[in-house]
């Protein structure tokens, strides 16, 4: 271990030293004046003292403001202010606060509190965000009702709640549901909208919005289309029913998330909702649906009941990404959504899980919360959900969120309600379940069988490594769903949820004629690593036969593993073995084209790389990239007879839809180019660049076409085309770092960073060009280090200007320690020196003290 700077812990904040807020409010009054870089917020307050608290200190968040006056029952008076708030003497009784303060949204780059985008105004206030906005008790067990006046010469003024009234160059806006400042939205602008209108379960007719600039209103259609389903499904399925009579959502350029769900005013990154044919591929079209969905359910699961305080963050990000995939699940491939969701968890959750960012779902201690917008808490926390409903059944789930509802709307809580609900709901006891939120890392799930007289034993045994600060770990409580298959491939057990308490335990099938094949962890029933000591013929055989399908793919997957680990480390030919059971799944012409395309997509090489570390190996990243080419390039040449005819029997007729039966046959399509391309010289795709009118197919050609060295031209002309379309130029900028050979990684996003378009003001521009680097594992990871110091150069410029979206992109340096010294030792030296860079954010300071400590 090596110790750098260790942060302070005076600067940490603990969950244990929770204390309820000395005074609430009842109500808040803002007025808005609006200009560029000298607004005026003015706030009236009413505070009444807290029954619950001991304390009558009085403190209010404040951060870049400047204090115009303030007063307090109407006398003026003068606070003491410090860079953090401000304190005053007040009356142990119900009062008023009033304040007025000016704040500099146009020179707001952080993008936090209010900031200008483009020329409008909007604001993203969670989680920290309001006090940048005036002085507020900003934490979110504060609820209250809001009152806002803005005043501008805009011709779009919005805030959250009802408009109440309006007039020329100002609008009033009341919300009638208390909420905590963080779900405070103001947006102002010339925007056009996309109307709609949606009647609730009960009757009641809600008007629906999309407001975007002018040029994007023939992209609102689809994402309008995905808010309506949301506010049905939740009905149909929570019944949930919405509570406004007006539903706004507003697309900015500068964010830095996905979107946000204000109440009654969700703002979203543009990249998450605006979508057309031409210009949005179907992954996008599937994740704008989800994020709509997201932010949508957000109105129970986060609005109406909200955390506590912010180590609650999963309570509502977990539950509500639970429920998201849900919905997706419902009204896509359930199949494919559970495989994509665990793809993205290893590749993400499980590499923060074992590494020094490991933290438990509920973290007991931060220094900032922005930096705990993870994986863990977002991703496990929705793994920890399903598990909760998997060991209870999908009645008893039902009944205690109906309990829920009706128990804590209105209310700040935390995981001990909501874990109460369900104890209350079925009478278990779910003191060791609770453990699944204290404990940070990924549990080893180990399995051992046996067979005698017509009993099938499976012993498992569970383990889970150190993680910082955390040395011993308990055993959790693991669902583990398992199936038995006789030789022939015949289900003789259907899927059965084992429920493991212990750290050692066996479970027994009884009556079975022959030794099963087992199919453990179905529907990848827990996020544990499962090892299981099984040779290659049997993950063939479970290939071919088992009928789970998110099994069926992972022994594909384990079996492309181990033949990959074989040529790293052995230099061992592409087994026949696995690319016979890949042409079986891919002919199979029953199954699923979308599942079909899953089966034929190899492990990442960072999953691939994480895997040799766990097995004792220093990954090469060299040596990793190159077996991933000679194995896909061994796939081609087995199936070439059949691509062509795949490709061709694949390709969608009619008008272009984003629905999953059309979009599963082009990523099918498109699959089957990625591997035609490496045997035709890339005719294919240069005839399918030519001829497409949607995105998904033109972005798909085009890949293709740069990856293999064909690329100049049509790189050049889909610029041309599409220079006037920022979200569609954010595409052009990370597929040709994505694209590119590991010894060309660097030079090429080193040249874009000089491209007339490349702002590094914009999350989405800068992400595009660096998040594309640091995930192209050989390109990033070069032996002379080049990648890691042209990262780190880029991340020493953002800190000042951005620290939120600097301090998320640090984590391509997580890892570092899983490689050979000398790029151990290259990586340490540009994490130091972001450390050692005066004035660094806190936000910042946090990860890399993290990262190198951990
Ligand atoms: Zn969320």
């Amino acid at each position: 271990m090596t110790k750098g700077h260790p942060m302070p812990d005076s600067q940490k904040i603990y969950l244990s030293d929770y204390t309820p807020p000395a005074y609430l409010v009842e109500s808040v009054h803002l007025t808005f004046k609006l200009s560029p870089n000298a607004t005026r917020v003015i706030s009236k307050i009413r505070f009444v003292p807290n029954p619950d608290s001991a304390s009558r200190d009085f403190f209010l968040h404040g951060e870049h403001l400047t204090l115009i006056r303030a007063a307090i029952d109407g006398q003026e008076c003068s606070p003491a202010v410090t860079d953090k708030g401000l304190t005053a003497q007040v009356p142990d009784a119900p009062f008023t606060w009033e304040a007025e303060v000016e704040i500099n949204p146009q020179d707001n780059t952080a993008l936090e509190g209010l900031y200008m985008s483009n020329g409008m105004y909007c604001t993203q206030c969670e989680a920290e965000g309001f006090r940048r906005i005036t002085y507020y008790p900003d934490r979110p067990d504060v609820m209250a009702t809001f009152t806002v006046r803005i005043e501008g010469d805009l011709p779009v003024l919005l805030s959250n709640g009802n408009p109440t009234d309006s007039g020329d160059g100002w609008a009033e806006w009341h919300d009638p549901w208390p909420k905590p400042s963080y779900l405070f939205a103001l947006v102002a602008g010339d925007l056009r909208n996309h109307p709609d209108s949606f009647t609730t379960k009960s009757g009641r007719k809600v008007d629906l919005n999309i407001w975007v600039r002018p040029g994007d209103i023939d992209k609102c259609a689809f994402g309008m289309e995905a808010l309506k389903k949301s506010m049905k499904w939740d009905e149909d399925v929570y019944g949930r029913e919405y509570d406004l009579d007006l539903f706004n959502i507003v697309a900015v350029d500068d964010f830095n998330m996905g979107a946000m769900e204000n109440k009654g005013l969700n703002i979203f990154n543009s990249s998450c909702v605006l979508a057309s044919p031409e210009t949005a591929t179907d992954a996008n079209f599937e994740r704008i649906e989800a994020i709509i969905a997201h932010e949508y359910f957000h109105n129970w699961t986060g609005n109406r009941i909200t955390c506590r305080d912010w180590f609650q963050l999963c309570l509502k990000e977990g539950l509500t990404v639970y429920r998201d995939s849900q919905f997706t699940s419902d009204v896509r491939s359930r199949a494919v959504k559970r495989i994509s969701d665990v793809d993205g968890l290893r590749a993400v959750q499980f590499r923060e899980d074992n590494g020094p960012l490991a933290h438990p779902v509920r973290p007991d201690s931060f220094v900032e919360i922005n930096n705990f917008y993870t994986a863990t808490v977002y991703e496990k926390g929705a793994e920890v959900v399903g598990m909760l409903k998997r060991l209870v059944g999908d009645d008893a789930y039902r009944r205690a969120l109906d309990l829920y509802f009706k128990r804590h709307d209105g209310q700040a809580v935390t995981i001990e309600d909501w874990l109460k609900v369900f104890e209350d709901t079925t009478g278990r006891d779910l003191g060791q379940f609770m453990r699944w939120y204290s404990q940070a890392g990924t549990p080893r799930l180990t399995v051992a069988d046996d067979f005698k007289d017509g009993t099938y034993t499976l012993h498992f045994k569970q383990h889970t490594p150190p993680t910082p600060g955390q040395d011993v770990k308990q055993p959790q409580v693991i669902p583990i769903a398992v199936g038995l298959l006789n030789p022939n491939g015949d289900e003789v057990q259907e899927t059965v949820v084992l429920e493991m308490t212990k750290p050692e335990q066996s479970f027994e099938f009884k009556g079975l004629s022959s030794r099963p094949v087992p199919s453990i962890l179905r529907e990848f029933s827990a996020p544990v690593i499962l090892e299981q000591d099984v040779d290659n013929k049997t993950r063939a055989f479970l290939m071919a036969h088992d009928s789970d399908p998110f099994n069926r793919r992972e022994s594909g997957n384990a079996l492309a593993r181990d033949v990959l680990r074989r040529m790293i480390t052995d230099g061992a030919a592409p087994d026949p073995l696995y690319l016979e059971a890949k042409a079986k799944i891919l002919t199979d012409k029953a199954l699923d084209p979308a599942f079909r395309a899953l089966v034929l997509s190899q492990p990442t090489q960072e999953e691939l790389a994480q895997m040799l570390f766990d097995a004792g190996h220093t990954p090469d990243p060299d040596a990793i990239f190159k077996a991933t080419q000679t194995l896909v390039q061994a796939s081609a040449e087995r199936l070439h007879q059949d691509l062509p005819r795949i490709y061709a029997a694949h390709q969608v007729k009619g008008p272009y839809s984003p629905d999953a039966g059309p979009a599963g046959h082009r990523v099918l399509a498109n699959s089957a180019l990625w591997l035609l391309s490496r045997l035709d010289d890339c005719k294919q795709a240069q005839a399918q660049y030519d001829a497409a009118d949607n995105m998904t197919q033109q972005i798909s050609a085009l890949g293709c076409l740069q990856y293999f060295g064909h690329g100049t031209d049509a790189t050049q002309a889909f610029y041309d085309q599409w220079r006037h379309d920022r979200l569609v130029i954010d595409k052009w900028f990370a597929m040709q770092v994505s694209n590119t050979r590991p010894d060309q990684t660097v030079a090429t996003a080193q040249a874009l960073t000089e491209h007339a378009d490349f702002d590094m003001k914009n999350p989405n521009r800068f992400r595009a060009v660096f998040g594309a680097l640091a995930w192209h594992h050989a390109g990033f990871h070069r032996a002379d280090g080049a990648g890691y110091r042209l990262l780190a150069d880029w991340l020493i410029k953002l800190d000042p200007v951005n620290p939120q979206t600097t301090a998320r992109m640090i984590t391509a340096f997580q890892s570092w320690r899983r490689y050979d010294e000398e790029r151990q030792a290259l990586m340490r030296a540009e994490l130091e020196r972001i450390r050692d860079t005066p004035d660094l954010s806190g936000d910042t300071a946090e990860m890399v003290g993290r990262i190198l400590e951990g």
